[in-house]
């Protein structure tokens, strides 16, 4: 009992009651094992909202969800809630852990997309940053809002980076350059940069330019050609690697991501980041990086997927790219995006333009029954127009 003559749990149920429009039991962090708590809320998935109806294959999320492991912890982590000198779980340590590189050498993000934002701010204002298009855009658009701007060359015709036009257009704007921007796998396309071309990459431009290396999707290759770039980070040179916790390990909505990169580098950035992550996802964060189960199976399954997708579309006559991530880019012979629109009335959400790739849809990997709804949409989408344009 409290000394309002009320118990807390007596609180939690009166005020649920009162407000009437709960129709399923709040997370009543008090009455029930963290356990419990992290069941229920997983079993609550039902949907309760009209965008829990629809099949979201646009944003390269995990379908799935974070795992019990994770939802224990975060769950645990609510009883700092309340407080700003929490216990952080040790998150930090855990990520240099995982790298076999020093704490000195972390950089925690609200996202990584912080991150791309914080090097965009830290190397590029009223500088340039060199990288292909299309890429994640949204580290040219950054770099234009803090004055600055992009040189964006073209991918080679099987839809690569072009490693040595980034060399040369380096070498060539290196006075205006702040910083080379490699994502890798690349989005939109889900192509890889192999090792020896990021070797080719690094030792080909001045060796001060900082190159940010954007690994989001690292956790889906498969091809043995590629790797991360930390080992480069080690050796001293200017490579802030970017991870983030929101595709594998399911936390997107949760926003944590960290970089990689030499104590110079970070002491340059950290002045940037809004260092305003919540207690609850490092909490999820730390249980995420020991959960090596859970992230494997997330592999597994997702490939699986991608693969039977990308083999129905190419029975079908279309032309996917060959993709290393959990999500493909599949060639409609078409405008995207009047087609995109078309799927978004039969409830699936599907990528966005990425000009110049205009004819080319890209697809997040969704779970079994959403990948089931997508190539249902895209057999009515699509055929009729493929029979007509080629005459049967
Ligand atoms: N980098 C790439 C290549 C992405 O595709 C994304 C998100 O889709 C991000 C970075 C940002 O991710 P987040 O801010 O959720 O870590």
């Amino acid at each position: 009992m409290s000394k309002y003559g009320i118990s807390r749990r007596g609180f939690v149920a009166g005020m649920a009651s009162a407000a009437g429009v709960l129709t399923t039991r709040p997370l009543d962090l008090f009455a029930e094992s963290p356990e419990a708590a992290a069941r229920r809320l997983r079993e609550r998935r039902p949907a309760e909202d009209p965008y829990d109806l629809l099949a979201k294959l646009s944003f390269n999320e995990n379908p799935y969800g974070p795992p019990e492991s994770v939802l224990k912890a975060m769950t645990t982590a609510f009883k700092y809630a309340n407080r700003y000198g929490y216990p952080d779980g040790g998150i930090t340590e855990e990520i240099a852990k995982h790298h076999g590189v020093k704490t000195e050498n972390v950089l925690l993000a609200a996202g990584s997309g912080e991150i791309l934002d914080v090097v965009g701010t830290a190397f590029a204002s009223e500088k340039k940053v060199v990288g292909v298009e299309p890429s994640y855009g949204f580290v040219y658009s950054h770099v234009a809002s803090v004055k600055g701007g992009a040189i964006t060359l073209p991918l080679t015709s099987d839809y690569r980076q072009d490693i040595g036009a980034l060399i040369n257009t380096t070498k060539r704007h290196y006075r205006d350059v702040g910083f080379v921007y490699l994502c890798n796998p690349n989005n939109p396309t889900g192509r890889i940069v192999t090792k020896a071309e990021v070797k080719q990459l690094l030792d080909g431009i001045p060796e001060d330019m900082p190159v940010l290396i954007d690994e989001a999707y690292f956790h889906f290759v498969e091809d043995p050609s590629y790797g991360t770039a930390v080992p480069y980070v080690l050796e001293g040179r200017p490579v802030i690697v970017t991870r983030t916790f929101s595709k594998i390990a399911a936390l997107a909505g949760m926003r944590l991501g960290y970089a990689i990169a030499t104590p110079d580098l970070i002491a340059q950035m950290r002045p940037f980041v809004s260092d305003s992550i919540s207690a609850v996802v490092k909490w999820g964060g730390v249980a995420a990086l020991k959960d090596t189960a859970a992230q494997a199976h997330v592999k597994q399954v997702t490939l699986d997927l991608r693969k039977k997708a990308t083999a129905d579309l190419q029975s079908l006559g279309f032309s996917v790219i060959p993709s290393e991530t959990n999500f493909f880019m599949v060639d409609l012979k078409r405008p995207v995006k009047p087609v995109i629109a078309e799927f978004e009335k039969k409830g699936v959400l599907v990528g966005r333009p990425f000009p110049p790739m205009d004819q080319h849809l890209r697809v997040s990997v969704g779970n079994p029954d959403e990948m089931k709804r997508f190539a249902a949409a895209f057999r009515e989408i699509m055929l009729p127009a493929t029979k007509a344009a080629s005459g049967s």
